[in-house]
């Protein structure tokens, strides 16, 4: 459509600052994310790619770019790095993929709030960088940090290595507000703020082309590694419950069985075959931590400051653990979920009895509008959808909210229920639909939102 419609492509071509990329094997790697994750959803999106990739500049191309695509109705979607696990950047109707790479950088620090105000394409690893030089790094960020960007990861992810204290992306106080090009005849870009941007955000760009976000930070801290050996699963969790109520600094606390553990990358499982318990904490709440082991009779290990070490806990959290998992064997999958609170261990029991060694567990410690909570993204067996679906029943049965990773929209992979001001964005900011078609179940029912 576009890249066999000559007219159209030179259009695109004319436009100043846009890098335009039409070969077939860029095109289709430009097209994919972390999707086979899932073996669901990469059967359905193997086969989606781009007539078209453009990496603007500046500002101008990203409007040129959307005007264009409104002349012609060619459907735009946005992308980072291409880290997410949902196909959230992988076009379903072809048209034009917009990488956001050139937009990197870091715009203006505030010392009195500790907010930042950073371009959308700016990696994560490079702008914790860039704060340093302000005493400051970012409150949350995803175990892909060193290659995802900033503006991917509000659009497309949760939360992750920070969430034990700042809890998720779309909680209040995280994002203080963003601009972004709207997808029109005449593309203008807006500046948005906090409360403007929430329908903006985990939105999979389907209601605005994210230019740049201002995040409020937190200050930066020598995170220091601990691992914690545990015989007894069971025990492991009290132990973090412990350790996340507490008074010390947490950047991270999670959980991996021992079936897990023996699946890390060498350095890790070579140290000991047992469930570990991985918490992230300062010097000085390292101290308090050890005292806790020392009251549950457990060893523990600490691995050093974070940052300095070769191989750190941050690699096998999050969904790395499952990265490592799929490594060694491709028919493993996963699945999230925030297990029911004071009730993980039922349901925890409940499945290793019926699905035995099928599932198994790997707990991270987050904060639940302010309450310690466990979430869990448990490994599985690939064996059907209909045996994920009976998992996932037994699971929501049981108290657990899921957050399924095998599903194409926002919706369906978040909290199951449309979101009118996300809709009532998308009418005002792309009323053709033209961003990441698909992807936002309310745009169907549209005309239920009276604006
Ligand atoms: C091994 C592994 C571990 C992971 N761990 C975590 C984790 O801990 N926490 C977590 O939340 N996620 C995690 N993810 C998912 C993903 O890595 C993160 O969400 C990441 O932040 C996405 O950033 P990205 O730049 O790759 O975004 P992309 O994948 O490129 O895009 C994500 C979504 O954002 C949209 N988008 C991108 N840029 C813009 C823009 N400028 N304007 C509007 N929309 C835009 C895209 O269209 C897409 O819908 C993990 C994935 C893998 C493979």
């Amino acid at each position: 459509m576009t890249s066999n419609n000559p007219t159209i492509l030179e259009k695109f071509k004319e436009v100043k600052n846009l890098e335009i990329i039409e070969s077939q094997s860029d095109l289709k790697r430009l097209s994919k994310d972390f999707y086979n994750y899932s073996p669901i959803l990469t059967e359905k999106l193997d086969g989606c790619i781009a007539d078209l990739v453009v990496r603007p500049g500046d500002h101008n191309a990203v409007k040129k770019v959307a005007e264009i695509c409104w002349e012609f109705s060619i459907p735009i979607t946005l992308r980072g790095s291409g880290t997410g696990n949902y196909g959230q950047a992988v076009p379903l109707f072809k048209g034009v993929v917009m990488q956001m790479s050139y937009f990197n950088k870091l715009e203006e620090f505030d010392p009195d709030t500790g907010f930042v105000k950073v371009q959308a394409g700016c990696v994560m690893g490079d702008l914790n960088k860039k704060l340093e030089k302000y005493g400051r790094e970012l409150r949350l960020l995803p175990s892909t940090w060193k290659t995802a960007t900033i503006g991917g990861f509000i659009a497309g992810g949760s939360g992750g290595i920070g969430s034990i204290k700042w809890g998720f992306l779309r909680d209040p106080g995280n994002l203080i507000g963003l601009e972004a090009v709207t997808m029109n005849e005449k593309p203008v870009l807006l500046k948005f703020d906090a409360e403007e941007s929430e329908p903006l955000n985990h939105a999979y760009g389907t209601n605005g082309i994210i230019t740049s976000l201002i995040l409020a930070t937190d200050i930066k801290r020598k995170w220091y590694s601990l691992v914690i050996d545990c015989i007894e699963f069971e025990k492991t969790i009290e132990i973090l419950k412990t350790i996340t109520s507490a008074a010390v600094d947490l950047k991270l606390g999670a959980i991996l069985e021992e079936e897990i553990v023996d699946q890390m990358p060498t350095w890790f499982r070579n140290k000991s075959l047992s469930n570990k318990i991985l918490v992230q904490s300062t010097l000085g709440g390292i101290k308090t931590i050890e005292l806790i082991c020392k009251k549950f009779k457990v060893e523990s290990t600490l691995l050093g400051e974070e940052e300095k070490l070769v191989n750190g806990v941050s690699e096998v959290v999050w969904n790395h653990t499952t990265l490592h998992m799929r490594s060694r064997d491709k028919n493993w999958t996963y699945l999230q979920m925030l297990l029911p609170q004071n009730n993980e261990l039922k349901l925890i029991n409940f499945l290793r009895k019926k699905w035995g060694k099928k599932v198994l567990w790997h707990l991270e410690a987050v904060s639940q509008q302010g309450t310690p909570r466990l979430a869990a993204l448990p490994v599985l067996k690939w064996n059907g959808p209909e045996e994920l679906n009976e998992i996932m029943e037994d699971c929501k049965n049981l108290g657990a909210f899921i957050f399924n990773p095998h599903v194409l929209t926002v919706e369906s992979g978040g909290l199951g229920v449309v979101d009118a001001d996300q809709v009532k964005a998308k009418i005002k900011f792309d009323p053709k639909g033209l961003l990441n078609p698909g992807k936002l179940e309310g745009w169907a029912i549209k005309e239920q939102f009276n604006i």
